[in-house]
């Protein structure tokens, strides 16, 4: 018998020796205020039906699942199915956690939401659900990411967020995370911190982890009643790691299905531009919790990182996710641009879909490694944002 994995962490936010919370001490008490309001209201019928009732009539929940058959065929091999996350309501997995973040912030009585964004998708996803729940929001960006993902900007500020644009550093996510981190330390008692995925200090990589179990677990009922046994993998692209802890925890405890993280390496190990960190980091510390970091410029510092998609530019990743590589459960590669580019062109063409660039490595992957895998096995592909808002960008980048 293989033993059960549990991915609940133990009291002080460990997986393993991944997680926790580096942070002085008063913020670390207002880390364990949220995690205990979290855990008094998690399991609270109100709670979990609010946020149920938003997942079904606001979300669309749940997604469906879609066999891509024009692929599959044209990969020669395994079946290819995608998770529709795309279709929410904003247009990605994000706002699964949003609404949580949001209603608990409410729920606290907090008076501003405040987070970063790399693509602009929590942000528009977070300013949803702030304008849903009737809170003030504040979200900072890159200043490179404000340019690229323009029209999420817009949206932002037509659902009343206050965009903050962020020019120090590298002007992308991680100074993002830097900017908002110091706003919010003028007054963590009142404002609430919205982390976009899994990472940051505990409770957040529990909390989002539990957001996203939705997308696992209606997967994990859809998928054998659409093609008769489970998958025999299941595939996301890995930024800071939601949506595939999303999708791999409905699938833990199912043995023969194999969990696939992807990640970007950019332009290229060699040069620096990339943001693989489960592939080629190695454990460290960065924003309050213990985890693989790209650490390669200097020991101890988060390296600069690139990814053509900018929701995966982040040198750190999920507590989960360095707790799943270090046991084995689950395998990481890494995809690079032009493997992304050409996955999102295919997929478009042949289906009539066209993925958010995160998403597309991990269809980048699923399309490299269908044909090994044979006729008789499944794919299944997170999907897990659409690509309006990088349409013009790759446009411009192929010369369409
Ligand atoms: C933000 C984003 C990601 C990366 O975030 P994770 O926390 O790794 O899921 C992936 N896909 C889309 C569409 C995104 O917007």
């Amino acid at each position: 018998m293989q033993q059960a994995i549990d991915l609940q962490p133990d009291a002080h936010g460990n997986y393993g020796p991944y997680g926790g919370q580096y942070l002085p001490p008063h913020l670390k008490a207002i880390m364990d205020d949220i995690g205990r309001a979290y855990l008094s209201i998690r399991d609270t019928e109100a709670y979990r039906s609010e946020l149920n009732d938003l997942y079904t009539h606001y979300v669309g929940r749940p997604s469906p699942i879609y066999l891509a058959k024009r692929l599959s065929a044209h990969c020669g091999g395994a079946r290819i199915w995608f998770k529709r996350e795309d279709l929410n309501h904003t247009g990605a997995h994000k706002i699964n956690h949003c609404l949580g973040e949001a209603l608990l912030a409410k729920h606290m009585g907090k008076t501003k939401v405040l987070a970063e964004t790399g693509a602009g998708q929590h942000g528009v996803a977070l300013a949803t659900a702030c304008a849903l729940v009737g809170l003030p929001c504040e979200i900072h960006m890159g200043e490179i990411d404000v340019a690229k993902e323009h029209p999420n900007v817009t949206k932002m500020k037509i659902l009343g967020a206050k965009v903050v644009s962020v020019d120090r550093g590298t002007k992308t996510l991680k100074d993002a995370v830097d900017s908002a981190f110091d706003e919010y330390l003028r007054d963590p008692e009142h404002f609430f911190y919205a982390i976009g995925s899994v990472v940051g200090p505990h409770p957040f990589p529990m909390m989002v982890a539990e957001f996203q179990s939705i997308v696992g677990r209606e997967a994990r009922e859809q998928f054998p009643k659409q093609a008769g046994k489970l998958p025999d993998v299941v595939a996301a692209c890995v930024g800071g790691g939601s949506n595939a802890m999303g999708l791999f925890s409905g699938f833990l405890n199912d043995p023969g299905v194999r969990l696939v993280g992807v990640e970007p390496s950019g332009v290229g190990r060699e040069t620096g531009k990339h943001a693989a960190t489960l592939s080629y980091g190695k454990p460290g510390t960065l924003h309050g919790f213990h985890s693989y970091l790209l650490q390669e410029v200097k020991e101890g510092e988060p390296d600069p990182v690139y990814s053509i998609a900018s929701g995966l530019d982040y040198p750190g990743v999920g507590p989960q996710h360095a707790y799943l590589k270090d046991i084995g459960r689950a395998e990481y590669y890494a995809v690079d641009d032009a493997a992304c580019l050409d996955a999102f062109m295919t997929l478009s063409r042949l289906e009539g879909l066209i993925p958010a660039l995160e998403s597309a490595h991990a269809v980048a992957w699923a399309m490299a490694t269908a044909p090994s895998l044979g006729k008789d096995a499944d794919i299944l592909v997170n999907l897990s944002g659409r690509g309006d808002k990088d349409a013009d960008f790759v446009a411009e980048k192929l010369g369409l």
